[in-house]
């Protein structure tokens, strides 16, 4: 049997030298309140400021700290999955590196977690102290998201949450390149839980989410998890198909009503062909669309089906 199990912190970390060291001695203050034993990995986006060093120390002072460095910046997806990756805890915990995750929340994670669920999801509450801007555009994204996309993701969820080995494995199963984790944790399913909380004010620093990366992101999450814009062309096609059909009566009951030589001569043909020769164009655009949607669900190469531990005592067994 296990002597203790082990709890793994993953925190991606962009240019915040100012707020690391505040936030490393607020989750570690946490953590050693737990009878577990933990890990931290800190995954150093390719910062351009003193976040390496500030890491290197913290590592060399500490042997539960095991910082990773990006050779670049490559965005807080891809530094989550290496944290993930890398991640060899019984739980692990991913939260932002600026104290927006407020650490003590962590012993109310477990918890929830001990009591039987494989995943623990956190929701923002509005306080009123986000930007307004920043509040829309949320709202927005997800109302669109779930609106076109099969898997429904939780509006204002935070890349803030806890996963059992299990389930943890399982997203690890996933190997896309486009990554919205949020998208994916409620893709491979499993019992989950939402834990909301308020979110703080940013312990030092400005946001790293540029505007460039929220449009990335968001383009990521409708693109990977939704066929619909490629269904965009054959909806067109059967439209101009249905105009084509319209015009045809239209010009029909002219002739039946004994003015067909009012028309303008040319007219009703031209007309007829361009809207069938555009719905055709369209609905063949569609079907290659169609293709290409399954093209790009092969290559993403995920799981056809995911299996989960048949019972919570189970999960209870393997947990002590
Ligand atoms: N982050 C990252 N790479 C990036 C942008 C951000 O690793 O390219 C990290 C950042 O250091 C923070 C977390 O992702 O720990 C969330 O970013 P931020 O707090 O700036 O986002 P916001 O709170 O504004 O949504
Ligand atoms: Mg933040």
């Amino acid at each position: 049997m296990r002597s203790k199990r082990l709890i793994s912190i993953v925190v991606p970390a962009y240019n915040e030298e100012e707020a690391l060291p505040l936030f490393y001695g607020q989750l570690k203050e946490v953590l050693d309140t737990l009878s577990d034993d933990h890990e931290i990995i800190f995954v150093n986006d390719g910062s351009e400021d003193r976040t390496s060093e500030i890491l290197e120390r913290i590592a060399e002072e500490d042997p539960t700290v095991h910082p990773i460095h990006f050779s670049r910046n490559f965005g807080h997806q891809a530094a989550l999955s290496a944290g993930l990756e890398k991640a060899r805890g019984d739980y692990t915990i991913t939260m932002d590196g600026d104290g927006q995750h407020p650490p003590k929340l962590i012993p109310e994670l477990i918890r929830l977690a001990d009591s039987g669920y494989d995943i623990v999801l956190t929701q923002r509450i509005e306080t009123g102290k986000q930007s307004s801007f920043k509040k829309w555009s949320s709202e927005t994204f997800y109302k669109v998201l779930n609106k076109v996309s099969d898997t429904q993701t939780l509006p204002g969820g935070a890349d803030f949450r806890l996963m059992n080995r299990e389930s943890l494995d399982a997203l690890l199963s996933l190997p896309e390149y486009h990554r919205f984790l949020r998208g994916m944790v409620s893709w491979i399913g499993f019992r989950s839980v939402i834990l909301p909380f308020e979110v703080p004010e940013r312990l030092a620093g400005k946001t790293k989410y540029s505007l460039k990366k929220m449009f990335r992101l968001a383009s990521d999450a409708v693109f990977s998890f939704s066929m619909v814009p490629l269904y965009i062309g054959l909806s067109a096609g059967a439209l101009f198909f249905v105009l084509a059909i319209i015009e045809a009566i239209y010009v029909l009951s002219f002739w039946i009503s004994g003015k067909g030589a009012t028309l303008t001569p040319g007219w009703s043909s031209l007309m007829f062909m361009m809207l069938i020769i555009g719905a055709v164009l369209m609905i063949i655009m569609g079907f290659i669309g169609v293709y290409v949607g399954y093209i790009f669900q092969e290559v993403k190469h995920r799981p056809v089906f995911i299996c989960r531990s048949s019972s919570a005592k189970e999960n209870e067994d393997r947990n002590q």
